[in-house]
């Protein structure tokens, strides 16, 4: 007999549960601090109006990994969706991400892909080689009118600060299209699970040898000589009492509205204009086409840095935070009877499916 302790109730913690919840001889104990299963990716449908709401902001499941979209699909049955995202600049609504439609609209021309192509080369900055940082990476690709209209504002009300203090990795998600696509994701797999991605948990985690138990931190209060090995999937920086300091993050909040028939007509729609204080809108019954609705729930987004309990959401990655998080891995690593899996206890930018594929893979080589 064998076991477990899991520490947080995401995809990370959720396959590495599932994994191991395969072999009769292992007891899995998953414990979460909040008062449910699934971390952010957690929807309930909402009371008023039974639409499936998405609690913390809106989850589109995309990969190219055919081994994480099969493997997804034992949980839940998964609806194609295309996430077709506008925004707002100056009153008037674009097209994203940037593709020819975009690039047309906002210059006020007819131009064919070629013709976008050298356009968008004769107005980009060559005089950047290697992009430094978020602004350099658009002004060498785009150049500075699509940059300060699409992502100068947007960026900076979301991650707080000058776009060129930021990694260029985090401009690097959203693709320039030169034709008239506009889905938002390269990728090949794109849906929303029909019932929600809680029920997805709620399969994972089904098991008479996974013992679930909500409402409970973990801390130096825990025996871990009770457990053969803990899987940790928390913030790094908390897991050592941020000894070494604290690690910024963004949080988003967010303002709810019930009201009749459409709000916007859209799924989500940015708001690109730095004097709009939020970032974007989302209307949940958008992503569930296949249901019918006559009200409506729509949220607003705002992004502000974390504070003592806020939720972590975006880590921010910046230069001094990366000093802070070397020494977090130096420790973690002497530590034979953890393993650090997802999004906040590596601190990095993950999708959901890469918090899958990686769990999958580390479930894998576990001995
Ligand atoms: N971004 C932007 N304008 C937009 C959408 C995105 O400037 O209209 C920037 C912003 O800095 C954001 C990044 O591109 O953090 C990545 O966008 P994505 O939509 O992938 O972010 P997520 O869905 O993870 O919030």
């Amino acid at each position: 007999m064998k076991k477990y302790l899991i520490v947080g109730s995401g995809f990370s913690g959720a396959v590495i549960a599932e994994r191991l919840s395969k072999n009769p001889d292992n007891q899995i104990l998953v414990i979460d601090e909040r008062n449910h299963i699934g971390g952010n990716c957690f929807t309930e449908r909402d009371k008023e109006t039974n639409i499936m709401e998405h609690r913390y902001g809106p989850h589109i499941f995309n990969t190219d990994n055919q081994f994480v979209w099969d493997y997804v699909q034992n949980f839940c049955e998964m609806v194609p969706f295309i996430n077709r995202v506008k925004t707002i600049y100056k009153s008037n609504v674009y097209s994203l991400p940037i593709n020819l439609h975009t690039i047309n609209q906002f210059f006020k021309k007819t131009l064919n892909p070629n013709e976008a192509k050298k356009f968008i080369e004769s107005i980009a900055n060559h005089n950047i080689v290697i992009p430094q940082n978020f602004e350099e990476q658009a002004l060498k690709f785009i150049g500075a009118d699509l940059y300060n209209a699409f992502f100068y504002g947007y960026t900076k009300k979301q991650w707080g600060c000058e776009p060129r203090e930021l990694p260029s990795s985090i401009l690097k998600r959203l693709p320039i299209r030169f034709n008239y696509n506009d889905n938002y994701y390269n990728n090949y797999y794109q849906g929303i699970p029909k019932h929600g991605y809680t029920a997805i948990f709620e399969k994972m985690l089904d098991a008479p040898n996974i013992e679930i138990r909500l409402n409970t931190k973990f801390d130096d209060s825990w025996d871990i000589k009770d457990y053969d090995h803990v899987f940790y999937t928390g913030a790094i920086d908390s897991f050592f009492n941020y000894k070494y300091g604290r690690l910024s993050y963004r949080t988003v909040f967010f303002n709810k509205t019930t009201t009749e028939g459409d709000y916007q007509g859209n799924a989500v729609i940015n708001y690109a204009d730095p004097e709009v204080p939020y970032t974007r809108v989302h209307e949940h019954k958008h992503f569930t086409p296949w249901e019918d609705h006559q009200k409506t729930i729509y949220f607003k987004e705002y992004s502000k840095e974390t504070e003592a309990n806020d939720i972590p959401y975006y880590p921010k990655r910046l230069k001094q935070d990366m000093e802070i998080f070397a020494k977090y891995e130096t420790e973690k690593n002497t530590l034979d009877k953890f393993t650090f899996l997802g999004r906040l206890a590596t601190y990095r930018y993950m999708d959901m499916h890469h918090v899958i594929g990686e769990a999958l893979q580390i479930a894998k080589n576990f001995k």
